[in-house]
């Protein structure tokens, strides 16, 4: 095993065991915590565990959790939903108070939160994860209902959409064309797009070898770029096309009875399966609280994660603007661990503890050819910048390196296992 290996390695497990170092609340303060996916499941597992004196309730619609993490392995035939659904019984036997229920407004001055059960509940402090919503009609004639035909597969829910794109490759003919339009940045997970090109060629590769991969990107670069067009050439040949932003790949409009993508220059590409990614922004939640700026996301301290706009709410997960650092899992996860600590130390009317934010985004090229990048990030010590630890991240190297490939393969298998019993229990 290379020492570059080893030690990302290394980080990605001690950062999965990592806690800000912080005194334990005495207080049963009320920690209402908004969204039960990788921000708000991690903060309520971190909540019951560090400081069990405090009352943790979460709020989710939904009954399990679908990850979008190794959903494009599903899109390759690779895993079962069964995989990647998790349950909320573990969180529950911790001593989670668990609401499936939806929030629907927030009164930051009163610290209550609606229901649209008809509920209010009424908190010390508030953590809000709520994710992203999609921006429909930035790309022309793309809403909920296009959506259904052209899924984006993109937001975790119940796993409909991604079943709904397994479900359209598998009936599309062998030589079909597979056309992938990709936002411009920021979006959720940099790397996701370029994963999910790999795993439908993996899958096409197997059973529809005729078949093209069309991916049309608003931007001129991605992230690992090298990396995965190096791992196309060698799995996959021709079978994928991506085509830049500036050599005409920004999708601008849809239509979907006709599957056709159409790009800034008018450019029509009539394709069998449509997997759309639109722009997107903070999750609604966050929007209606008046939380976001006009970028569309939530600008933070970035030491204790409180929204800018609210004293008290903690925005943690993709809703927020992170600075440089991506909108991953891996980061919402270890963020909320810091935002649950300085939610705590506030109750105390202390300063938010000192941090460090870890991120490791592993992406299958193959399903035995992983990649990585990772990054360590500080924030400033007043909350108002952040910034990536000098020399302390990095890439996979490049070249022809088959065993580091495997090996990286398997720790992503084994991040995800961590993360999500650390979140789920
Ligand atoms: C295809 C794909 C692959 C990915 N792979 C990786 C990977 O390998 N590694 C990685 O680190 N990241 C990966 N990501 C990114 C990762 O999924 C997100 O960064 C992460 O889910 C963000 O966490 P979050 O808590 O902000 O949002 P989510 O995990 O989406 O959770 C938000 C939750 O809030 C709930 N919610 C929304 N509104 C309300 C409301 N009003 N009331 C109550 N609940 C509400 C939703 O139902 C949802 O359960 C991937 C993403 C995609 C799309």
């Amino acid at each position: 095993m290379s020492n570059n290996i080893s030690r990302r390695s290394l980080i990605a497990a001690t950062a999965l065991l990592a806690a800000p170092t912080t005194l334990r609340a005495q207080t049963s303060a009320r920690l209402l915590i908004i969204g039960g996916g990788f921000g708000g499941a991690s903060a309520a597992s971190f909540a019951r565990r560090h400081y069990p004196e405090a009352q943790v309730t979460l709020v989710e619609p939904n009954t399990q959790f679908v990850t979008c993490p190794y959903g494009n392995l599903l899109l390759a035939g690779e895993r079962q939903i069964s995989h990647i659904t998790h349950s909320y019984d573990g969180l529950r036997a911790r001593g989670v108070r668990i609401l499936h229920d939806r929030a629907i407004g927030i009164d930051a001055p009163a610290k209550r939160v609606r229901l649209q059960g008809g509920d209010t509940l009424t908190y010390d402090r508030l953590i809000l994860s709520p994710g992203i919503a999609m921006r429909w009609g930035a790309i022309e004639g793309y809403d909920q209902a296009a959506s259904e035909i052209m899924p984006h597969a993109w937001v975790p829910g119940d796993g409909t959409q991604t079943l709904l794109l397994r479900r359209q490759l598998e009936a599309m003919p062998d030589g079909g064309v597979v056309g992938i339009a990709i936002p411009a940045n920021p979006f959720r997970c940099p790397p996701g797009p370029y994963e999910r090109i790999s795993m439908i060629a993996h899958y096409l590769k197997k059973h529809k070898p005729r078949s093209k991969i069309l991916a049309l990107d608003a931007k001129e670069a991605f992230s690992k770029q090298g990396l995965f067009q190096d791992g196309w050439r060698a799995l996959y040949g021709e079978m994928i096309e991506w085509v830049p932003g500036n050599r005409d790949g920004k999708v601008v409009k849809v239509d979907p009875r006709e599957r056709v993508l159409e790009t800034e220059f008018g450019t029509r590409h009539k394709v069998d399966v449509a997997n759309v990614i639109p722009p997107q922004s903070a999750g609604t939640i966050a929007i209606e609280a008046g939380l976001a700026n006009d970028t569309g996301w939530v600008p933070v301290n970035t030491r204790s994660f409180e929204a800018r706009a609210a004293q008290g709410i903690h925005v943690i997960g993709d809703a927020n603007i992170p600075g440089p650092m991506p909108k991953s899992g891996y980061i919402a996860h270890s963020t909320a661990k810091q935002a649950v600590a300085s939610a705590m130390a506030g109750l105390r009317g202390e300063a938010p503890p000192e941090a460090l934010y870890f991120n490791t985004c592993y992406s299958h090229v193959g399903t035995d050819y992983g990649i990585s990048v990772v990054g360590i990030f500080r924030p400033n010590a007043d909350g108002t910048a952040i910034a990536e630890v000098p020399n302390s991240g990095g890439v996979s190297p490049r070249g022809d390196l088959p065993e580091q490939r495997r090996l990286e393969a398997i720790y992503a298998d084994t991040w995800y296992e961590a993360i999500t019993k650390s979140m789920f229990g």
